[in-house]
Order: C-alpha cells, then sequence, then structure tokens
C-alpha cells in the first residue's frame, strides 16, 4: 500500500513519494515533473488533464479550463464536453492522473494521497480538496499547507536526516520565512526550526494573489498600447494573449533585461516592449497586496523580526526577478531562490510521506502546523451600534489539533432553539467576517429562563472543523462536523 504527496497547484500540480530513503519527484507520461492542472474534456466524453489539455485550451476553449484550483469550495459548475464538473471534480481529475503516474512509477498500487494546500484556504476549500481526492479513488488522512511542506523539504534535505541536513550546511535550530508565490496564491509563513521538529508558528496571506494577475496586467498592457480592451477579444483570442503575456514574463525573468510581446492576434499589431522596470510599474498594486501578509506573518509568530535568519522563496513567481528584488529591499535578511523553487513543495510532500510511511531517517520528524483564520461564534452585544460582536473560540495561529469551549447563554427565555453560528476571519463585528455555517439545538420544553449552554471547536490536523453544543440543564450534547457546506453527524 503505497502513499503519494500531491502538490495540487492552480498552475500545474506535481506528485512525490519516498524511493529509496528519500524523497522522489514523480514524472508524468511526457518525462515531465509538472503537468499542468488543465482539464479538457472529448467530444466522447472523456476527460484528458495536462499538457494536451492544455493546448486545447488554444483549439477547444469552450470544453477546457485552467484556473479552478481558484474556486475550490464554491458552487462554480463548469460545462465541459456536454458534462457540468464541480471546481472538486476538476481537480479530482487531476489527482488521478497524477495517482496513475506515481502507481506507473512505483509499480504498485497507490491508495492514499497527502495533498498540499494553500495554507490560507478556508475551510470549505480544505473540504473540496479532501473530497476531491476521494472522488479520484484515494484516501487523503492528511492536507498538508503548501509553505509548511516547503519548510519541511528545505529544512531537511532530500536524505531526510536531520543529522545529514545538519551537515549540509542547513542549522538544525532556526526560524526563516517561507515566501511561498504561486499562479495564484501567496502564502507567507514563520517557520520554528528545533530538533526534529518544524514548527509553524504563524502564516498570512493572499488567496486571490499570483503570478496570473501579472499576465493579465502584461495582456491588458498590450491591449491598452494596441487601443483596445482585453474584454473586446474573444474567449480563445483572451487564452492566447494571456499565454503569450505568460511568456514574455518568463522571458524577462530567464533573460532579466528586455522582452517583446509579438502577439499573434491580428487586432494587436502594436509589439509590446517589457523590461523589469516597467514590470514594476505596471504590478505596484500587486506589491502593495504583497506587504500586508509579510508584516502579518512576522508580528503574529512573536518571533522578533532580528531571529529571522533568511527567506526562502518557493513557487513558480518567485522566479521573477522584479519579485526578488522587492523583497531583498523590503527584508533586511537574505532572500533565497534555488533554482527548484517550483518542486520545493512537492519534496517536501515527499518527505512528508516517509514519515507518514515511518522510512528509516525521516520517522522521528515532527510536522507542526496551526489554523489559518479564528474561529468565532457571535454574541449579543448591548452597546450601540448593537451589532452582534464575533466572540473567538480558537484564534488563528494556534498549534493544530485545537480545542476551545466556552459557556453562552440563550438570550431569549423560554427559546425551544439555540443558534450556533460559526464564522471565520478577525474582525470585531460577527457580519464583518464569513459565516461558515450555523447550527440549531434543541433546547428544553419548559425551560423557563434563560438557558446555558457549553460550545467546543475542534479543529483537527487539516483544519477541519467540529462543533459541540452542551445544554446544561439537559446534559444533551449535539456534536457535528462541517464539511464544507453542510455538517456531518459527529
Ligand atoms: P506554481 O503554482 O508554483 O507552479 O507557479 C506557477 C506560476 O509561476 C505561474 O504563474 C508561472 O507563470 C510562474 N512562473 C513559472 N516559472 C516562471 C519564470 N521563470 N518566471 C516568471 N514566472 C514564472
Amino acid at each position: 500500500m503505497a502513499i503519494v504527496g500531491i502538490d495540487l497547484g492552480t498552475t500545474n500540480s506535481l506528485a512525490a513519494v519516498y524511493k529509496d530513503g528519500r524523497a522522489q519527484l514523480v514524472p508524468n507520461q511526457f518525462g515531465e515533473l509538472l503537468t499542468p492542472s488543465v482539464v479538457s474534456v472529448g467530444k466522447d466524453g472523456r476527460a484528458v488533464v495536462g499538457r494536451i489539455a492544455q493546448e486545447r485550451l488554444v483549439t477547444q476553449p469552450q470544453d477546457t479550463v485552467a484556473r479552478f484550483k481558484r474556486k475550490m469550495g464554491t458552487d462554480a459548475v463548469y460545462n465541459l464536453g456536454g458534462r457540468r464538473f464541480t471546481p472538486e471534480a476538476l481537480s479530482a481529475c487531476v489527482i488521478g492522473q497524477l495517482v496513475a503516474d506515481a502507481q506507473e512509477f512505483l509499480g504498485e498500487r497507490v491508495d492514499e494521497a497527502v495533498v498540499s494546500v494553500p495554507a490560507y484556504f478556508d475551510v470549505a476549500q480544505r473540504a473540496a480538496t479532501k473530497r476531491a481526492g476521494a472522488l479520484a479513488g484515494v484516501r487523503v488522512e492528511r492536507l498538508v499547507n503548501e509553505p509548511s511542506a516547503a519548510a519541511l523539504g528545505r529544512h531537511f534535505s532530500n536524505e531526510g536526516a536531520v543529522a545529514a541536513a545538519a551537515a549540509d550546511g542547513y542549522p538544525p535550530d532556526e526560524t526563516f520565512c517561507v515566501f511561498d508565490f504561486g499562479g495564484g496564491t501567496l502564502d507567507v509563513s514563520v517557520v520554528d526550526c528545533f530538533d526534529n521538529v518544524v514548527g509553524i508558528s504563524a502564516v498570512a496571506g493572499d488567496n486571490h494573489l499570483g503570478g496570473g494577475d501579472f499576465d493579465l496586467l502584461i495582456a491588458q498592457e498590450a491591449c491598452r498600447i494596441n487601443g483596445i480592451g482585453l474584454n473586446a477579444l474573444e474567449a480563445s483570442q483572451r487564452e492566447t494573449l494571456l499565454r503569450e503575456a505568460e511568456r514574455a514574463k518568463r522571458e524577462l525573468t530567464d533573460r532579466d533585461s528586455h522582452a517583446f510581446l509579438r502577439s499573434s492576434i491580428p487586432a494587436l499589431p502594436q509589439v509590446l516592449h517589457l523590461t523589469n522596470k516597467r514590470l514594476f510599474e505596471l504590478a505596484e498594486p500587486l506589491f502593495t497586496r504583497i506587504d500586508r501578509p509579510l508584516k502579518q506573518a512576522v508580528y503574529d509568530s512573536d518571533v522578533p523580526a532580528e531571529e529571522i535568519s533568511r527567506a526562502v522563496l518557493v513557487g513558480g513567481s518567485s522566479r521573477m526577478p522584479v519579485v526578488r528584488d522587492y523583497l531583498e529591499r523590503l527584508l533586511a535578511v537574505p532572500v533565497i531562490c534555488e533554482e527548484d523553487c517550483d518542486v520545493a513543495v512537492a519534496l517536501g510532500l515527499g518527505t512528508y510521506v516517509g514519515i507518514k510511511q515511518r522510512a528509516r531517517g525521516v520517522d522521528s520528524l515532527v510536522l507542526t502546523d496551526i489554523c489559518p483564520h479564528s474561529l468565532s461564534t457571535d454574541v449579543r452585544n448591548p452597546h450601540p451600534p448593537f451589532e452582534p460582536l464575533a466572540s473567538v473560540l480558537i484564534p488563528r495561529n494556534t498549534t493544530l489539533p485545537a480545542s476551545s469551549s466556552r459557556v453562552y447563554a440563550n438570550s431569549q427565555v423560554g427559546a425551544r432553539e439555540a443558534r450556533v453560528a460559526v464564522y471565520q476571519g478577525e474582525n470585531v463585528y460577527a457580519k464583518d467576517n464569513k459565516q461558515l455555517a450555523e447550527l440549531m439545538v434543541p433546547l428544553p420544553r419548559n425551560a423557563s429562563e434563560q438557558e446555558a449552554f457549553t460550545v467546543t471547536f475542534t479543529y483537527d490536523i487539516n483544519s477541519i472543523l467540529g462543533v459541540e453544543v452542551r445544554v446544561h440543564s439537559t446534559g444533551e450534547v449535539t456534536r457535528r462536523v462541517y464539511n464544507g457546506s453542510s455538517w456531518d453527524e459527529g
């Protein structure tokens, strides 16, 4: 029974296993390590994944979809080749393909996957990711936050053992910052490593900021100099232009000076000349958005900024010189971006698979993680403006698994039911946070006064939420687990 680690990216996905005493990346059928996270459905109703699907983004845009990770945990539906797909069903297609590649690589059946998710994924997005695994026919017991996987991959060498890692020049004890900038998400984490424990002490991020935003800016600029709006183009032309923009962006990384976007679209005859300086100007609003999670993570970690030894850059977008320059100017520590920055998460997952399989050399390693959002319920506010307040049970950045209880009283004497709502977010007023769900709990029939009840929130190792309500007068207990859209019996 084998386990595979899956880095399910917005743009590309990778698989890793633990084999011959080390984490190894799994090549796909083309011998490539990166499989584009693109799904296309043919006339026969068959879904194809990866490079072939990516080519169809241009030839069959109506039956092909990319970047669906951004919609995980929502009600979005895609109609492809006459079939309806949810974002999790599309993710299941990608997982299924990577599992098949891993089976081929290992020569044995894979029935379990450890899947990485952005640290900032909320409960609904995490639950959707787990369901995607189940749809693909693999058990997903553990979701690992992408930056935590990257930290594991970076702190311990490929050989896995702490001693070997130390010998490779990584100090066994250190605090560093992981800046994980992918195609569609940014996560910043502060990582504390001591002895055999890699612990995440704070995370902050932006679920809607990534390399794709740079592509969009470049595409918009190409349209602007041609006096046309991006939305004036047909869907397939927009897709073509976005790919051309992405190519120009990469060219700018590789050549570090100039890039030219000569579009194949007739409506865009004017060539866009790009420099990193110009890209920096265009992307200024994006850089402002990068600042916030960086400062937040360092502040939340309670680690004095001078104790942070380095910033480790991972994710494809970290390769951009404008991003590296910006971080070097902003941070007072070495900014490290290794050649393989887009496979760091997958390598860390491979190491995690080794830990899970209790493989020699890595069996004593421990990865601790934290919850990324505060969880609260709403309580009455007796003061103006009388907006219900958020009463926090589990503050963000609490180490997982976590559990916390508080006693509340029903505000209406004689009410037959108590309402317990669950919110996620950091705002003082409940309404400003995201309401995840609400649970109605029966109260005794003849309650003559305010009923007291104890509410317990639990967050398991995967940040999956459980709620328990115990009514004091009857001792009756209601237990539920939130599956991302509704409650399951606990
Ligand atoms: P990831 O989700 O980590 O695979 O990152 C994918 C993102 O990284 C995409 O937006 C790519 O365009 C971007 N990317 C990959 N390689 C480069 C590069 N050499 N220069 C700039 N961006 C890159």
